[in-house]
Order: C-alpha cells, then structure tokens, then sequence
C-alpha cells in the first residue's frame, strides 16, 4: 500500500529525542524555547508559540486575537474542520466563503460582501500548502479593520512572492503532525510579529498561569494545558534543518506527477499560485466527470494506492448540516467536493511509485 502522506525520520532525528530523554527536561525546559527561537526565525516572524497541536495552536490564536461568542469569521470550506471548529468552540461564527476554481483557495474577491458589523477577522487557509492571494485578502481587512490570522497548516515552507509564510499576516498558523512539512508527532505553532497577541498565546497554552508586573505567578484569565513537550521539540528542531530538503523532495514528486500525466486530459491536476511556492503538502487532482470520482478512488485502493480526500467541504459535515449551515451551498466548493481525489504525495515517493499511480489512472480511463 502506498499510502497518501508519510513522515521522513532518520537517525538524527532519533538522536535528537534520545538525547533530550536522558536531560533532565522531559517538558517546559530548554527545547521548546530552542524550537521556538528556530521556527521564527525561519518563517520570518518576531515570535513563536509552540504548542500541541494546530488545533491547539488555531484556538489560542482566535482568543488572543480577541475573537468571542457572536463574532463573524470569514473562513474557506476547503479545509480540515479544526479551522472553523475552534470557532465554534469559542461560540463564534464562521462564515465559509466560497473558493477559488483555479487554486481552490478561499476566492478573495467574493469575501468583502460577506462582511458584516459583527466580522472579526478573515481566516484563509493555504491549501496543499499553496498560498493565497494576500496581498487582496490583507488590502480587504486593512480597510475593514479585520485581523487576518492564517492557517498555514499546510504551508510551512511555502513562500507567498518573496515572503515566507510566517511573516505575512498578523498570525499564522503551523501543524506539525506527521502528515505536513516537519513532525514532533502531535505538535503545532503560531508565529506572529505582535508581542501582545504573543505574550497572551504563552499564558493560554498554560493555565492562564504567568508572572505579573511583581513577578509573583498568577492565575488571571482562563487557560489550557496545550503545552509541546522538550522531546517533541528535540524533534522538531532536527526536522526544521531538513525542511527545504524536504520540500524539493515533494517538488520532486510533483514534476514528475506532471510529466506522468502529459497530454491526458481526464483529469485537473493542482496548480501553483504564479509568483508563489508552495509547500505541497497535498496533490489534490479532480476528476472532470462527478460520475468518475468514487470508482476511480475505489480502482486506485483496490490497487494499493492510498488515496483520500482533501477536503469536502466543512459545511457539508453532518455536525455541520445539524448545527445552521444545513442550506449552506457555495457553487465553486460544491463542484470541488464531488470531483477532488487526493493522490499520495511525500519526499520517499519514486519515480517508479508515481509512473505506477498515473498508470493506474490512465488504465481505469481506458476501460470505461
Ligand atoms: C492539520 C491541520 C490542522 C490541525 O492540526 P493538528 O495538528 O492535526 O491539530 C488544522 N488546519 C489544517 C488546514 C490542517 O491541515
């Protein structure tokens, strides 16, 4: 089975945790901090908040960005539930906006007329790891005074123009789950430039628990334990000095993808924003015929290819349907959820692998 995603661990990954297991910080020691100080300054921010997971890590970021009970959220639907479910969490309202065909990004030019008096901020999600227009989506909330919190989930290591994700907004969002760019198992991150919103994300992953003016530790608001452990953060720091490595590996793999699929026209193969780089985290493809999707996904599993799919869209989830978006519907996004397969895509991935996926493809075409 070829699965569709897939850590990259070697041995100085594995060093690098034996290493913090025999120190005397198994947790708030002096990784997290290394890890912290590291991923900044990749992504080009002031500051970084390691934390859990990225669903830990979108929920602090929507509470210090202010976002409460009857704010608006404008958000994609194509994208994991954790986006629009820490809304939620929080008794906000996201508000999906419809996606672009091309990119299948949220579409920024249909989100102005989505806001209302009670917006608070856009949330727009790097699919695959491919960047958004924010350039138009910043330009949108400058003039609204929004806030613009990025989830970039799938994009750590993408650039938008000549500016790392990370950098751009006024928070960003990171997983580091072992299906995106880098792993600490479960984990995730914020980086932002705003030392209020960053000093609030330290007291939330811990209790609300921190040193006031006197320097005595107090409880002054509520918080969570949503810290990152050292081990994890060991493993992070390893992985962070191979991400550009692994990201030419995932580019790798996707020329070849587009080599294999030359000149067959069954299918939509991803693009990636002019100007920008992705980070590839996932190869969505669409299908040009909704009749094709499920039997071309069931042809390819019967074949070991371990498809999935990414995403349908978030409103359509029953928990969704049930709970006030039973008649939502976004043409583009709908069009979208009946035709996306996504084919595996990760560093290890041959040359041989993708011939035999495009092959499989072109054999379920040929015998309809
Ligand atoms: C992975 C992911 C998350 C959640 O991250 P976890 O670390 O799994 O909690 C949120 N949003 C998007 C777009 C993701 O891909």
């Amino acid at each position: 089975m070829i699965p569709y995603g897939k850590q990259s661990i070697d041995q100085s990954d594995i060093d690098a945790v034996v290493e913090t297991l025999k120190s005397p910080f198994l947790t708030q020691g002096p990784k997290v901090k290394e890890f912290e100080e590291k991923l900044a300054a990749y992504g080009g921010a002031k500051y970084a908040v390691a934390v859990s997971n990225g669903t830990a890590a979108l929920h602090v970021a929507y509470l210090a960005a202010g976002i409460k009970a009857g704010d608006e959220v404008i958000t994609s639907p194509n994208t994991f539930v954790a986006t629009s479910n820490m809304l939620l969490i929080i008794g906000a309202k996201p508000v999906f906006c419809d996606i672009r065909p091309d990119t299948c990004n949220i579409d920024e030019t249909k989100i102005e007329k989505l806001i209302t008096k009670k917006t608070k901020a856009i949330v727009p999600v790097h699919f695959a790891g491919n960047p958004c227009g924010m350039d138009k989506i910043k330009s949108i909330a400058k003039k609204h005074k929004l806030l613009v919190i990025e989830d970039a989930c799938h994009a750590l290591g993408a650039s938008f123009k000549d500016k790392k994700i990370g950098s751009v907004s006024d928070m960003s969002v990171f997983s580091f789950h072992p299906v995106k760019s880098i792993t600490t198992g479960e984990g995730g991150a914020i980086l932002t430039d705003n030392k209020k919103f960053y000093e609030k994300m330290l007291t939330l992953r811990s209790h609300g628990i921190h040193k006031d003016k006197k320097g005595l530790v107090v409880m002054t608001h509520m918080g969570w334990n949503y810290r990152l452990t050292d081990i994890q953060a060991a493993l992070g720091v390893s992985q962070l000095k191979k991400l550009d490595g692994f990201i030419d590996a995932r580019r790798q793999v996707v020329k070849w993808y587009k080599e294999a699929f030359k000149g067959f026209d069954e299918i939509i193969l991803p693009k990636e924003t002019t100007g920008s780089e992705s980070a590839w985290h996932v190869y969505v493809i669409r299908v040009k015929n909704k009749k094709d999707r499920f039997p071309l996904a069931n042809f390819l599993k019967e074949k070991g290819i371990g498809i999935n799919f990414h995403y349908p869209a978030v409103y359509g989830q029953p928990y969704y349907r049930k709970n006030g978006y039973a008649r939502t519907k976004l043409k583009e996004a709908d069009l979208y959820t009946a035709t996306l397969i996504t084919l595996p895509l990760f560093g290890a991935l041959s040359r041989e692998d993708v011939k035999y996926i495009a092959d499989c493809i072109k054999e379920y075409f040929s015998k309809k």
